[in-house]
């Protein structure tokens, strides 16, 4: 056992050096505590003793209390749950503090209550200033919106509401968005302009726009949004990032996560979180993948990997690609048509040989590559790089993110070629509802969200909630990972393929760190690991499953520091 050794080391050094025990003496000690420890080879512990940043040794009260001395702070937890931080598998961090200040329209039920928020917001609003929500999913509306193609309603409603500001809203896919007339105009769209590869401008039969554009499309508008952005002076865009980033951080930290991953991120942001961390500015740990850059740029990834910069606050060692859409927008790249239309099979957003060549350079760099596929077609495909670049390469821990659609014949693969699965569990209760509508019924049971057999198979797997795509929150994630039943409903998705309550935990915990090759410095409460640490007012472990629901955060512990304290209630 682990902790025994790590305790009989502390005892003979205390015997044996009497004068000098107080350097050794921890600094803060967690006693009365449930711990879930995350570690198998020491999986519950009553107590966790902290020196500096680092975990000291966990175990029984009674033991470590001998380790303390006058100046070690005692925290009773009263019994309360605890366990490692959790450890968020894949958001999007800049786009959860922008989410924080913009228009968030996840909880929205209706078009009606979308385009009353965007004119309530337009009241405030500086002339030419750009309106940006995200959130809207037509498929949770509960009233029709009037005339739609494809479900999507017509921009005419929001365009009344906002004549003079442009308006950007993006589907809660992130992979689509709805446009206002100012700004279809200021983009230079008209029904004769063409669909860029990879994308689609969506029209009604006579060729109307609608106002959605989906995938490669959204460039077109976000190309004068960019441009608005970056005519910004450079200290404006620093001080716009910055307090977007302590946004998401604060955020993190009030849902129990002390470690983010972050799905994709620009050469300029990264050197902004870099520069945040080393000045002690980031409140929590961030592992960021580098968006792929264009190929003229490639040389720029040279200047990593940046592994634990500030005090293991940075990490940049993964490249992310995009290679389809998503399920909801029909952006998924299937093997076979879509059910519900006939004939598509979705999306192919990047050329195969681009990820081919992101794949070398990650192989020339010694990064992670982490390719975002949803469809069966696109998850073959990338297996078939992995299989094609890393033939003689063990422990490369390449990412498929979300995996979310697989061919039954390619789950083994996984394991076969080390690739990690990149789920989000609580991707799979939020789409329930149209999944079998899209798939079929047989596709769905056999190979959507099927983390059951891809875990059955041996392979990694890791988990996140692609906030703010989802809310951050880890809870309704933990709570999707182990009914797969959508707690407003009821409806339950192919249950065959729940997680045990431990997997869960670890998913979000231990797996996530090795995702990430950071599971020597967190993921568990182990000696000599960070002492990220997040206590529940419910224990996760062996609470009945509707409680996961119900469960505070009541501290969280980012390298030995308190980083959130719940008020009292
Ligand atoms: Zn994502």
């Amino acid at each position: 056992m682990k902790h025994l050794y790590t305790l009989a080391i502390f005892a003979l050094f205390l015997g044996s050096c009497a004068e000098t025990p107080k350097s050794k003496a921890p600094d803060l000690l967690f006693v009365n505590g449930n711990f879930f420890t995350a570690d198998s080879l020491n999986p519950q512990a009553t107590a966790v003793a902290i020196l500096g940043d680092r975990i000291l040794a966990v175990g029984k009260e009674e033991d470590l209390k001998k380790l303390a001395d006058k100046n070690t702070q005692i925290i009773d937890l009263q019994g309360a749950f605890a366990m490692p931080g959790f450890i968020e598998g894949h958001g999007h961090f800049n786009g959860l503090g922008m989410s924080l200040q913009n228009l968030n329209l996840i909880n929205t039920k209706s078009w009606a209550e979308i385009t009353g928020m965007v004119a309530e917001k337009i009241k405030s609003a500086k002339p030419g200033e750009w309106i940006e929500g995200r959130g809207w999913h037509q498929e949770k509306w509960s009233e029709s919106p009037g005339a739609t193609v494809n479900g999507y309603p017509f921009h005419y409603d929001l365009s009344a509401a906002s004549p003079n500001n442009p308006v950007v809203l993006y589907h809660a896919s992130g992979h689509g968005l709805m446009a206002n007339a100012k700004a279809i105009e200021l983009a230079g769209i008209s029904s004769e302009t063409s669909d860029p590869i990879g994308g689609r401008i969506v029209r009604d039969s006579r060729g109307k726009l609608t106002g959605v554009f989906e995938e490669n499309a959204m460039g077109l508008i976000e190309k004068p949004f960019l441009a608005w952005k970056n005519l910004r002076p450079e200290a404006e865009q620093i001080a716009a990032f910055e307090k977007a980033t302590l946004l998401a951080a604060k955020e993190c930290l009030a849902n129990g996560i002390t470690s983010f991953q972050d799905a994709g991120s620009n050469f300029w942001e990264l050197d902004q979180y870099r520069r945040m961390a080393e000045a002690g500015q980031l409140p929590i740990r961030l592992w960021a993948m580098a968006s792929q850059p264009a190929a003229h740029d490639l040389p720029k990834l040279a200047k990593y990997p940046q592994i634990g910069l500030g005090n293991q606050h940075f990490t940049c060692r993964a490249l992310k690609c995009y290679f389809d859409g998503a399920l909801g927008s029909y952006g998924a790249w299937l093997l076979a048509p879509y059910d519900d239309k006939p004939g598509f099979v979705g999306q192919n957003t990047t050329p195969l040989d681009t990820v081919v060549r992101m794949a070398q350079a990650c192989s020339e760099y010694g990064l992670q590559l982490c390719v975002h596929a949803i469809g069966d077609r696109a998850n073959r495909e990338v297996l078939n790089v992995v299989e094609k670049e890393m033939a003689t390469k063990k422990d490369h821990r390449w990412r498929i993110e979300h995996a979310q659609h697989i061919d039954p014949q390619d789950i083994p693969r996984f394991e076969q070629l080390g690739v990690i699965a990149s789920m989000q569990a609580i991707h799979c209760t939020s789409d329930a509802p149209f999944v079998v509508k899209r798939l079929g019924a047989e596709r769905a049971r056999t190979g959507a969200y099927a983390w059951r057999s891809i875990l059955d198979s041996g392979a990694h797997l890791a988990n996140g909630t692609d906030a703010p795509v989802e809310a951050v929150d880890p809870l309704p994630c933990l709570y999707a990972s182990v009914t797969r039943r959508r707690a407003d409903t009821g409806l339950e998705f192919f249950t065959e393929q729940k997680m045990t309550r431990e997997e869960a935990l670890r998913s979000y915990t231990i797996w996530n760190s090795w995702a990430a090759f950071e599971e020597k410095e967190k993921g568990s409460l182990t000696p000599g690991k960070l002492a990220d640490i997040v206590v529940l007012s419910k224990d996760l472990l062996r609470c009945a499953p509707e409680e996961i629901l119900q469960a505070r955060v009541l501290k969280t512990v980012v390298g030995g520091k308190l980083k959130y304290q719940a008020e009292k209630k």
